[in-house]
């Protein structure tokens, strides 16, 4: 069982999850809980950071970050105990939960869980941070923003756990995000593919990098509320599902950001010449559009970045100005992307006519476009985020009744 920030926001809620767990654990299950940070903390946690140092040593980063975590285990604990049921908390160093050195976005490479499943076997309840492990040099590493839902599903991995279940303040995986789009439909059961590509193309509800152990280690994963007691959306193979739909979902992001290179030269070696060093300074570029040339001699060319990768971007660019020969740079962070994600695309024709189409009926200029087998993503201006996921919600006939 894994809650959310919103979940363990306060000591009431902290209580309210409590008791989810304690009725688990009556019901005679062996139960392990993954807790995030109370909502917020994470966030003021990171600000302090920004505001003490603008290029931070990212192992001090995780130091602090990965702190909020520690204190809802131990509140969680003690709730539990005060129920009268056995329980303690874990911190990631403490399990080990290992990742690997790349801090502040560390992947989880091994758990050990001989130790807890000992414990969880003699009816103690486990409460394990979320978010953090332990690196190569025995430092606490956090997993990226939302890690604490890879945990959970890391965690249920090792323990080979029958369920792994993300209790968060919506009841389910929606057809796009409820607090977009109040006609948003709450979704059964989704494949392992589309989540991905939701999560990866912006839908927070869960991170990426959970969908993809889900995935490869046969792991049951359910979204549902803390908050109601309804059925939740199941993550399953795509065979598990009957009724397909062409367009599943619709996920937007608004951490992007736009540079255009004005007269490029257009000559065999120019994509390597900016992307290179783009790609040794770290940033991580997207979406690529590079125009004809009228003269077949310059070109332009347009990609996008991460919003907080965008001044980096930049600089590096302007570093390698001789070499990549540009007239002009242009950065844009005004933008956002939306994508519309399905299966139902691999066989059927017309969906990115129908994307394009009503984008254009509203009046709304797609900058870039992007394809892959399974989705459509346009860079727009982010002053339309919400015309333009409404009008592609029930032009793809999305609208909840
Ligand atoms: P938690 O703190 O429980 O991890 P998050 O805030 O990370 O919760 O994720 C839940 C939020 O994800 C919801 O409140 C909702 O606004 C957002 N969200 C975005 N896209 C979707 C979607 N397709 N379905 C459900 N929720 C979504
Ligand atoms: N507390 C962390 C965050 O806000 C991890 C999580 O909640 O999943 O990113
Ligand atoms: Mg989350």
């Amino acid at each position: 069982m894994k809650f959310g920030g919103t979940s363990v926001a306060d000591l009431d809620r902290i209580e309210n999850a409590a008791r989810r767990v304690a009725r688990e654990a009556e019901a005679g299950n062996e139960v392990a809980v993954v807790v995030s940070a109370m909502a917020g903390v994470t966030n003021q946690l990171v600000s302090y950071v920004d505001q003490t140092s603008r290029i931070y040593d990212a192992r001090e980063y995780d130091a602090v970050v990965s702190s909020g975590e520690q204190v809802t285990a131990g509140l969680m604990a003690l709730r539990l105990q005060e129920m009268g049921i056995s329980a303690r908390s874990w911190q990631g160093w403490q399990i080990p939960i290992r990742t690997n050195e790349v801090h502040g976005k560390a992947r989880i490479e091994e758990i050990p869980a001989d130790n807890l499943d000992d414990r969880l076997s003699q009816g103690e309840v486990a409460i394990v941070a979320g978010f953090q492990g332990i690196s190569p040099r025995n430092r606490i590493a956090t997993l990226g923003r939302g890690g604490s839902d890879t945990t959970a599903v890391a965690l249920a991995a090792a323990l080979n756990a029958d369920r792994c279940d993300i209790y968060t303040d919506v009841d389910g995986v929606y057809t796009t995000d409820p607090r977009i789009v109040p006609r948003a439909r709450k979704i059964e059961k989704i494949s392992h593919e589309e989540m991905l590509e939701m999560a990866s193309l912006g839908a927070k509800v869960l991170q990426t990098r959970c969908v993809e152990l889900a995935m490869n280690h046969g792991v049951r994963l359910q979204v549902l509320s803390s908050f109601e007691d309804l059925p939740g959306t199941l993550v399953v193979d795509e065979d598990e599902i009957v009724e397909q739909q062409v367009v599943s979902g619709i996920a937007y992001s608004r951490d992007e950001a736009k540079i255009t290179l004005i007269r490029v030269a257009d000559k065999p070696g120019i994509a390597a010449a900016i992307f290179g060093p783009l790609s040794d300074a770290a940033v991580n570029v997207d979406m690529i559009v590079q125009s004809v040339s009228p003269d077949g001699e310059r070109t332009d060319m347009t990609f996008t970045v991460t919003k907080t990768d965008l001044d980096r971007a930049v600089e590096t660019l302007k570093a390698h100005a001789d070499e990549i020969e540009y007239d002009q740079l242009l950065a844009d962070a005004n933008v956002v992307k939306v994508s519309v994600i399905g299966v139902g695309m691999r066989s059927h024709t017309g969906v990115a006519q129908t994307m394009f189409q009503t984008l254009s009926d509203k009046g709304i200029n797609i900058q870039v476009i992007s394809t892959s087998e399974i989705k459509i993503s346009t860079l727009i201006s982010e002053d339309y985020t919400e015309l333009a996921i409404r009008a592609l919600h029930t032009a793809y006939g999305l609208d909840a009744e």
